[in-house]
């Protein structure tokens, strides 16, 4: 059988009534139970620009269908060829998601934009509606080689490709996506080869942006040098903390705005404290994690898991706990494809201590576990050593509070794996030396205790 379809047709044994054409009987019979046994894999593999693609798919369906054999996709060469082109139609779809540029076209009355756009596969059809929700007060045409997509503002039609890019080069909205792009553009994260990768180097013509792109990348080592630079630089949170009594969402509205340091300009954003605001107890940590980072909230990775189970086995109850760190930003420094923690520095601890300060002044807790150096640190200075004074309790007469200090959780998960159970025993050892003696210290330190214990 020789296989061949006609672009503009589209109708195929995966056809649906909105493409159109309306399938026979028995042809719909087919695509269903082809649905049930593919997924929407034969769907995207239909669109592929293989011109095998059908006599693929028409073995799957004359095995699963008409020889009513059953297929494990999993064990199925065929269902697994179709499968890796369903999965490169996929990827073309997420790249024409992220690359298509709407261009105005001066003088059009109603207000009209075009793009032109060149996906690997026939996709325009599996993402029309896509584009159609995001846009849909605008009216809008894209044009690939495969097909053409309209959008009037309430109903999609398509029509043939067209070759090559006919669609304005230069307009208004090309200044708008190079000052954004340059905006977003960080020189620490720069990393050539997974922007080709990401950005097919097919897509540049169609991309304002690209040519503001050899300008930042030549300024990059430049501009990170200043970044370091701001780092060390101490100019400190003062001036972003607000005047006056605020409430702890307002402080922390007012640490996301914080560039006490240069810290924020390399994390993805400020961590703040959480917990409530009549907590007794403070846990204090050093500063977010790669995973905190991303998440935004303080202790929610591989430490933070650590500590959740020391606490459980300590009988502390952590939703009682107002839970922060020292500094508010992650300080990293990359290799290969990783983030890799870097210790804040006594400048950077001292930046960032007006918040700690704060959220001190409103929780008003009893006693503050520093969890490792940087949280003893920030409250007692530069000659504080966590190995001098682990497990023990020290007075904080100026704040009048109480403090407690022990390792870093992390320290545990850098602990060699054969003297790792060791050392979350002492972890908790010391967490339940603080319960007990919290407990005496304070009558209603019972509220502490979780009822695991
Ligand atoms: S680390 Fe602290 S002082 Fe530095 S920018 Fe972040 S919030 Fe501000």
């Amino acid at each position: 059988v020789i296989w061949q379809d006609s672009i503009t047709g589209g109708a195929s044994l995966f056809a649906t009534e909105q493409d159109g054409e309306q399938p026979s009987a028995a042809a719909a019979a087919i695509g269903l139970r082809l649905r049930r046994t593919l997924g929407c894999t034969g769907e995207f593999a239909a669109q592929h620009s293989s011109e095998d693609r059908w006599s693929l798919l028409y073995s799957i369906a004359y095995r699963a269908v008409v020889k009513k054999k059953p297929l494990i996709a999993a064990l199925d060469g065929d269902a697994r060829a179709a499968e890796l082109l369903a999965k490169a139609v996929k990827r073309d779809v997420h790249k024409m998601k992220a690359f298509v540029r709407f261009r105005r076209i001066e003088g059009a009355v109603p207000e009209r934009f075009v793009a032109w756009h060149r996906p690997e596969h026939r996709i325009v059809r599996l993402i029309a509606s896509f584009f159609a929700r995001r846009f849909s007060t605008l009216r809008w045409t894209i044009f690939t080689p495969w097909e053409s997509a309209d959008w009037d503002g309430e109903t999609i039609c398509f029509g043939a490709g067209v070759p090559s890019a006919h669609v304005k080069e230069h307009d208004a909205l090309e200044h708008l996506w190079k000052t954004y792009y340059s905006s977003i553009f960080n020189p620490a994260r720069i990393k050539l080869k997974a922007m080709t990768k990401e950005m097919p180097k097919r897509h540049w013509s169609t991309l304002p942006e690209t040519t503001v792109l050899n300008d930042l990348v030549r300024s990059a080592p430049d501009r990170v040098r200043q970044m370091i630079a701001m780092t060390v630089k101490d100019s400190g949170a003062e001036e972003f903390v607000p005047r006056g009594p605020v409430s702890l969402p307002v402080l922390a509205a007012a640490t996301r705005g914080c560039s006490g340091c240069g810290l924020s300009e390399l994390a993805t954003q400020t961590v703040t404290g959480e917990g409530p605001t009549d907590a007794e107890i403070m846990l204090l940590g050093e500063q977010p994690g790669d995973e905190e980072d991303r998440v935004g909230r303080p202790f929610v990775g591989p430490a933070g898991t650590v500590l959740d189970e020391a606490l459980l086995r300590a009988g502390l109850n952590r939703r009682g706990m107002y839970v922060t760190n020292s500094v508010k930003h992650f300080k990293f420094e990359w290799r290969g494809q990783r983030r890799i923690h870097r210790r804040p520095s006594v400048a950077e601890i001292r930046a960032c201590g007006p918040w700690l300060e704060r959220e001190i002044a409103i929780i008003k807790p009893k006693a503050i576990i520093m969890l490792g150096a940087t949280a003893g640190q920030a409250l007692l200075g530069p000659g504080f050593r966590v190995h001098q004074s682990r497990g023990r309790w020290i007075d904080d007469p100026i704040r009048k509070i109480r403090l407690f200090s022990t390792v870093h959780p992390s320290m545990i998960l850098r602990t060699p794996e054969g003297e790792r159970e060791r050392a979350f025993s002492d972890f908790v050892s010391d967490l339940v030396r603080f319960a007990d003696d919290f407990s005496v210290l304070d009558e209603r330190a019972g509220s502490h205790r979780s009822e695991a214990a």
